[in-house]
């Protein structure tokens, strides 16, 4: 029955593959099991996929961990062609699942992707085949969900060659951004594996080069972590050479997804200050960042496509700190 679903569900991902030219392949390979890998050259910036949730649980405002009955209920609510497909998934192979209903907590905990709903509240969600891309600490791919559609869709982060495994990041932005010894022992941790990335598995003299580059990323970082949108005074003034010198870290290291947050700070301290060509040069940059990671659409509601012509339409043009 296992094997039935399985070989099943790469026919239908080969089909789904067949919509988006064919550029990726699906592998199922015993003993590591499902994997992405591309099939042809895949530029930067392409939409590799896109795809609905086959399993959602809706988490309630500030709700941190979803009880014993949401498992429940969620996996209840799934049709027999879905239930086989949810046991396609692995849990970890560290905790002790006995029964079906610890076994449905492992697997969810371990596959679900937690799905920003809007400012407080957000499901975890569990995909057919974002659920198939393996983690890597630096990934060539990554997701944007847009919440009005419904939708998750994958692009690729990184020109991605021919036969190289696409792969994205399980972690959250701050952990990705640990070095190299703790990470490892924060993913062993979180999800029971030892990651074997081509981060993580790199020469000792290249992992000394990297851990370098992210300590002093992360000190950056952790400066401007908190600024909120109203935070415009802290924003005039802020460090540029330490925002470029991040933006330049963040391009080496691979750590495509925390740019955009960088980029937007670098638009923002230039709006602020009214440096109409360095503003200019910026919208044009977080443009063209934002429309390879999320999509042309998502890019455009934002206003970078305007204020790549006019900088003076930004909300934050030469305003007036108080
Ligand atoms: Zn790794």
């Amino acid at each position: 029955m296992e094997q039935d679903i399985r070989t099943t569900l790469l026919h239908e991902f080969s089909k789904l593959s067949l919509d988006y030219k064919n550029i990726f392949d699906v592998k199922d390979k015993p003993g590591t099991g499902f994997g992405l890998c591309a099939t042809s050259y895949i530029p930067k910036g392409t939409l590799i996929f896109e795809e609905s949730p086959f399993l959602t649980l809706p988490m309630k405002p500030n709700q941190i961990t979803l009880t014993p009955r949401q498992y429940q209920t969620a996996y209840l609510g799934l049709n027999p062609r879905n239930r086989q497909v949810f046991w396609t998934f692995k849990g970890r192979d560290d905790v002790d699942d006995e029964e079906e209903k610890d076994k449905i907590m492992n697997i969810i905990d371990i596959n679900g992707i937690s799905l920003g709903v809007n400012e407080t509240s957000y499901a975890i969600a569990l995909f057919k085949v974002l659920g198939r891309v393996n983690h890597s600490c630096k990934p060539n791919a990554g997701w944007y969900w847009y919440d009005d559609k419904q939708l998750l869709r994958f692009y690729a982060y990184m020109d991605i060659p021919p036969n190289t495994e696409i792969t994205a990041s399980y972690l959250a932005s701050d952990t990705l951004l640990l070095q190299a010894v703790s990470r490892k022992q924060k993913i062993l941790e979180d999800y029971g594996f030892s990651c074997l990335c081509d981060l993580c598995t790199d020469s000792v003299q290249r992992t000394r080069i990297s851990d370098s580059n992210l300590l002093e990323l992360s000190s950056y970082i952790g400066e401007w972590v908190n600024l909120g949108a109203d935070d415009i005074e802290e924003k005039s003034v802020l460090d540029l050479r330490k925002l470029y010198r991040s933006l330049e870290i963040l391009e080496i290291e691979q750590k495509i997804d925390l740019m955009g947050f960088v980029y937007s700070l670098c638009l923002e301290y230039h709006m602020i200050h009214g440096n109409y060509d360095e503003a200019k040069r910026l919208a044009g940059l977080s443009l063209d960042h934002f429309t390879k990671v999320i999509g042309e659409e998502k890019s455009k509601e934002f206003g970078l496509d305007v204020w790549v012509i006019d900088p003076t339409s930004h909300p934050y043009w030469k305003i007036d700190l108080v």
